[in-house]
C-alpha cells in the first residue's frame, strides 16, 4: 500500500486471515486476480542502498535529518483504523464520466511556456521546449502491494494511454505503491523508453524488473538529460515496498530546469525546513507542484503528508511564482473526504491573501499553461 506500515511476515498457509486483515487495513472491497495473490515485487523489493554515511543515511537506512525517527507502529495503525474518522468516498467521482479527457494529448506550451496536466494523484504530464516529462506515473487501477485489494481509483487517468506523447523523462519520487507502479513503468518502457530519475537505492529494484534506463541521485545531486538539468532535493517522508525494505531507498523532490524556467515537483512530503533550504540552494521555482492531500488524521499523517495550509506555507518558503496542488481525489488513502483538500486549499489560500491563480488544485485533465 502507499503510506501505511506494510505487513510483511507469514506464509501462504496463513493467507485467509492475512487477506482479511489486509482488506480491512487497506480499505479495499473487491477481490481480483484470485490466481495470484501478490504482485511480483512483493517481498523482493531489492537490496537497498550501500554507501557512505551521510546526514540522511546511517549506513543501513535513510532518515529525515533533524526530525525524530518515530516510525509508525502496528499499534498506531490499528489505533487510526479503529478511530472511525474515515469519510466515505464515492466509488466514482462526479467528473469520472468526462475522463479521460478526449482528444489529442495536452500540447506543448508556446515558446517558453510550461504546460502541466494532472493525470491523477501524483502523475503530471509536463511539456515545455520540446521536452515531455511524467512525474510518478501510475495508470493502474489500484495502488497496492497486492493485486486483489487496496485503494481503487475514484477517477480514471485523465489522459488516455493512447494519447500519451513520447516521454523523455520520468521523475520517480520514491517507491510507495501510489508513486512507483511497475506495470506503468514497464508500459512506458515499451512506449518510449524514457530515462527514469529517482533516489538512491531504487535502480537495482527497477533493473530487476527490466527497467535499465535509470539514474539514481542523492539529495542535491543533478543530472543533465534531454536539455534539462534535474536536481533531486529533500522531502520529509519515508519508503517501503515490503520485506525489509523500510527506508532502504531514498525519497525526495525534484527541481527541473529547462532554458531558465524552473519547475519543482514536491513528491510526497510532510512540511519541513527543506522547502526554504531548496530555495536557498537551488533558487525559487517558477512553477511548484505541491501535494495537498492524504493528511487526516493529523496525529498519524503529519510526519509524511502536508495539509493544504502547510502546502501554502511551502509555496511561500519556496518563493514559487505559481503553485498547483496534487495528491488528492484519486485513491482514498486517509480519512478526509474526496473534495476536502480542494476546499481546504481555498480556505488556506484566502487566509494567506493569495489569489486562485497563484495556487490552486487543477482539474483532472486540465491543460494549464504557465509563463507563455
Ligand atoms: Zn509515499
Amino acid at each position: 500500500m502507499s503510506d501505511s506500515p506494510t505487513p510483511v511476515s507469514g506464509s501462504k498457509t496463513r493467507l485467509p486471515t492475512r487477506r482479511r486483515a489486509l482488506r480491512w487495513l487497506f480499505g479495499g472491497s473487491a477481490m481480483v486476480g484470485a490466481g495470484s495473490w501478490a504482485k511480483d515485487d512483493w517481498l523482493t523489493a531489492g537490496p537497498g542502498w550501500r554507501g557512505p554515511v551521510s546526514d540522511h543515511f546511517d549506513g543501513r537506512v535513510f532518515f529525515n535529518p533533524g526530525l525524530p525517527r518515530g516510525d509508525k507502529s502496528w499499534i498506531d495503525l490499528w489505533r487510526w483504523r479503529l478511530s472511525g474518522g474515515r469519510e466515505r468516498w464515492p466509488e466514482q467521482a462526479a467528473d469520472s464520466g468526462r475522463l479521460p479527457v478526449a482528444g489529442t494529448p495536452p500540447a506543448p506550451g508556446r515558446d517558453g511556456a510550461v504546460t502541466a496536466t494532472l493525470v491523477g494523484h501524483a502523475t503530471f504530464l509536463l511539456r515545455w521546449r520540446g521536452l515531455t516529462v511524467l512525474t510518478d506515473p501510475v495508470w493502474s487501477d489500484r495502488c497496492s502491494p497486492v493485486t486483489w485489494a487496496g485503494p481503487k481509483r475514484a477517477r480514471p487517468p485523465a489522459v488516455a494511454w493512447p494519447d500519451l506523447p513520447p516521454v523523455d523523462l520520468v521523475l520517480l519520487s520514491h517507491n510507495h505503491y501510489d508513486h512507483l507502479d511497475l506495470a506503468t513503468l514497464q508500459r512506458l518502457e515499451a512506449h518510449s523508453r524514457p530515462l527514469i530519475l529517482t533516489g538512491l537505492g531504487n535502480r537495482a529494484f527497477l533493473a530487476g524488473h527490466g527497467l535499465n534506463r535509470v539514474v539514481e541521485l542523492d539529495w542535491w545531486q543533478s543530472h543533465a538529460a534531454s536539455g534539462a538539468q534535474v536536481t533531486f532535493a529533500p522531502a520529509v517522508h519515508w519508503s517501503n515496498r515490503g520485506g525489509n525494505s523500510r527506508n532502504a531507498t531514498l525519497w525526495g523532490a525534484f527541481l527541473i530546469e529547462v532554458a531558465g524556467t524552473r519547475v519543482y515537483f514536491g513528491g510526497d512530503t510532510g512540511y519541513g525546513p527543506h522547502f526554504a533550504e531548496t530555495r536557498r540552494r537551488l533558487g525559487a521555482p517558477d512553477l511548484a507542484l505541491l501535494p495537498i492531500g492524504a493528511y487526516e488524521p493529523r496525529w498519524f499523517m503529519k510526519t509524511m503528508h502536508m495539509n493544504p495550509a502547510e502546502a501554502v506555507q511551502a509555496h511561500h518558503d519556496l518563493g514559487a511564482r505559481r503553485s498547483l496542488g496534487f495528491h488528492f481525489g484519486t485513491w482514498q488513502l486517509t480519512d478526509e473526504g474526496i473534495d476536502a483538500p480542494v476546499l481546504a486549499l481555498a480556505e488556506a489560500r484566502a487566509a494567506a491573501g493569495l489569489t486562485e491563480d497563484v495556487f490552486r488544485a487543477p482539474g483532472f485533465g486540465e491543460r494549464i499553461e504557465a509563463f507563455a
